[in-house]
């Protein structure tokens, strides 16, 4: 059985469990009414099966190489990459000034993941460029919006996003690549970065870094970072492709898995860059494509956990072996184990992809509105959607693999790409550590209001139905008030370190909580009854639990892990 975009699946999320009806209800979106979304996401979820997923073994199989310094893409990258251009799904949230399309951020991020299931490596160039294309939109100059904007959107020229350094990896404050201002206004922009996702490509006309790099009088840190656009060719006069820029890929990594991704170790020596945004304000700018592509990152985690849940519900569906328990079953689908392992992922899968839904419709109603309340809330829930997300992606893939038994671990089935092409979601566009810290650090400096409005809701959802369906609605309620408990407790840590020293346990809760509210709504939406309510009821009485581990874990600050010394831990 060949992957099946779960087009049904957003649909259903979009009616019934994160309000989408809100963000077509604005002017800004109203264009982005029910049918228009089904449509569009009908073609995204062909386009997919067709084109994306019947190549994804190909990038594993057949790596992306660099050749006399170029880069040559897996066999079928390139058509792929030119069905997904000419669909516009590079563009579908872009400015429609510039040839997009204009739709909400929620739009995107479905396609998004539905192109990770199909194929992961090839759908991080896109994102690349989704995230430079937003990047450039709100903080380049009219001149430079001129020249690259169009050419993005169409995807006729690709976009990368080059931070980390030797020196510089989840501390980019560290870095060290220079850029000089020339007399014509331009910069020369000189250093390394390493692991560049996509940093060239045979497919594209140009491709176009943005990279960080501190001018000469660029204070140390953050704050001395500024933003440059350095694009491999120089655009002429006329905007097309001009002289080669004194840039190049030094060499691709040999990596675990994502291997139609050529990772990059790409030098820029004096190369020509323009300044995007203000000098000294680097990061801030980074942060906007940062923030779209750590949601796009979450759902690279649940598109890959799709992928595999479809490949080992159909391996459990064919392969015999055993006696089972059920009458007139024979596949191992009918052992209790397996069974537990599949409703697991499925469920899994769905709290995830509310999650990432919920977050990108927060993302739109604030564009929308304004309101701070909204952004408030996608701030806050995109570290909890990037992280859980992705630790889905590895569980279930991994899950995966175990359905699989021993042909599991046979490359032959595909079970094992999954698992080693999504484990470095978890680690780059942030570690899930780095997440974790910035969900208890920065997305509680506002007192814990975003979290306290999030737990609110939870628990009015659940009193609603605390009799109707007591059995998912009262350990809900239950699960939301041991969670507020431990919010309370990281809100009133002075010292961050304490607070740190719990911030993965914390997420982890968050998301399990949020899991199973989006579980419940789910069905309530089918009046109790059916496939998503049993579901929400196993969720609820077998994943859900997991909370109260974590969160005792999450509060019990940083002291003790600082009493296991160095020493302590094996260090001579
Ligand atoms: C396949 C791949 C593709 C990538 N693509 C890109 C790209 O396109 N562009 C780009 O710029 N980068 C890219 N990266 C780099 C990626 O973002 C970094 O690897 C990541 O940010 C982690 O940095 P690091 O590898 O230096 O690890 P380190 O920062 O050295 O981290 C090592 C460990 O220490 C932890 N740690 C570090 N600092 C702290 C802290 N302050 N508090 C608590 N824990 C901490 C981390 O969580 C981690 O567990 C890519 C990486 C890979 C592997």
């Amino acid at each position: 059985m060949p992957f099946r975009a779960p087009v049904t699946d957003f649909q259903f999320l979009f009616d019934h469990v994160v309000d989408f009806a809100n963000v077509s209800a604005t002017e800004r979106f109203a264009d982005a009414d029910r049918d228009t979304t089904e449509a569009i996401l009908l073609e995204a979820g062909k386009m997919v099966d067709e084109v994306m997923a019947p190549i994804n073994r190909n990038g594993d199989l057949t790596p992306a190489v660099l050749e006399n310094g170029v880069v040559r893409t897996s066999p079928g990258f390139a058509d792929a990459y030119k069905a997904i251009a000419e669909g516009g799904w590079i563009s579908t949230g872009a400015s429609p000034e510039y040839g997009g399309m204009g739709l909400p951020h929620t739009i995107t991020t479905a396609v998004n993941e539905m192109m990770a299931a199909g194929c992961l490596s090839l759908q991080l160039n896109p994102l690349m460029t989704q995230g430079q294309i937003e990047a450039l939109e709100h903080h380049a100059s009219e001149q430079i919006k001129a020249t690259y904007l169009e050419k993005l959107i169409t995807g006729e020229w690709a976009g990368t996003m080059n931070l980390t350094e030797p020196a510089a990896g989840s501390d980019v404050g560290a870095l060290s690549s220079k850029a000089v201002p020339n007399d014509d206004g331009s910069y020369a922009v000189s250093g390394q970065k390493i692991f560049i996702s996509w940093g060239d490509n045979d497919f594209t006309g140009n491709v176009c870094h943005l990279v960080l790099a501190r001018l000469p009088d660029g204070v140390p840190g953050t704050k001395g970072i500024s933003l440059f656009i350095v694009p491999k060719y120089i655009p002429d006069e006329a905007g097309n492709p001009g002289v080669a820029n004194t840039l190049g890929v030094v060499s691709l990594e040999h990596k675990m898995g994502l291997h139609g991704s050529p990772t990059a170790v790409m030098q820029f020596d004096n190369a020509k860059g323009w300044l995007v945004g203000d000098a000294h304000d680097g990061m801030k700018c980074m942060f906007t494509m940062m923030n779209n592509a750590r949601l796009g990152v979450g759902g690279q985690g649940v598109g890959a956990a799709e992928g595999a849940y479809q490949m080992a519900l159909e391996y459990a569906l064919e392969r015999k072996q055993g006696r089972t328990p059920v009458e007139g079953g024979g596949t191992i689908i009918d052992h209790a184990d397996v069974r537990r392992m599949l409703a697991g992922m499925k469920a899994d899968i769905f709290a995830a992809r509310a999650i990432e839904m919920a977050c990108a419709v927060a993302i739109d109603m604030g564009t929308a509105t304004g309101e701070k309340e909204w952004k408030a809330r996608a701030a806050f829930l995109t570290p909890i959607a990037k992280a859980f997300g992705t630790d889905v992606g590895i569980k279930v893939s991994e899950d995966g693999v175990q359905v699989h038994g021993g042909m599991g671990f046979i490359e032959e089935t595909g079970a094992a790409q999954f698992s080693r092409d999504v484990r470095v979601t978890a680690i780059y566009e942030g570690t899930n550590g780095i997440q974790s810290m910035d969900l208890v650090a920065r997305k509680l400096m506002d007192g814990g209001d975003a979290a306290y409005a999030l737990l609110d809701e939870i628990e009015d959802c659940a009193e609603k139905v605390r009799e109707s369906m007591a059995d998912l609605a009262e350990p809900l309620w239950q699960a939301t008030e041991t969670l507020r408990e431990a919010t309370e407790w990281m809100v009133a840590q002075g010292n961050m370190n304490d607070r740190f020293a719990g911030s993965v346990p914390f997420l982890r809760g968050f998301a399990r909580v949020l899991g199973g509210y989006y579980h419940l709504r789910a069905a309530i939406a089918e009046g109790g009854e059916g496939p998503r309510s049993k579901l929400a009821k196993f969720y609820i009485r077998r994943l859900l639990p997991e909370h109260a581990g974590v969160l005792v874990h999450a509060m019990q600050g940083a002291e003790d892990l600082y009493a296991i010394t160095a020493e302590d831990l094996g260090a001579a």
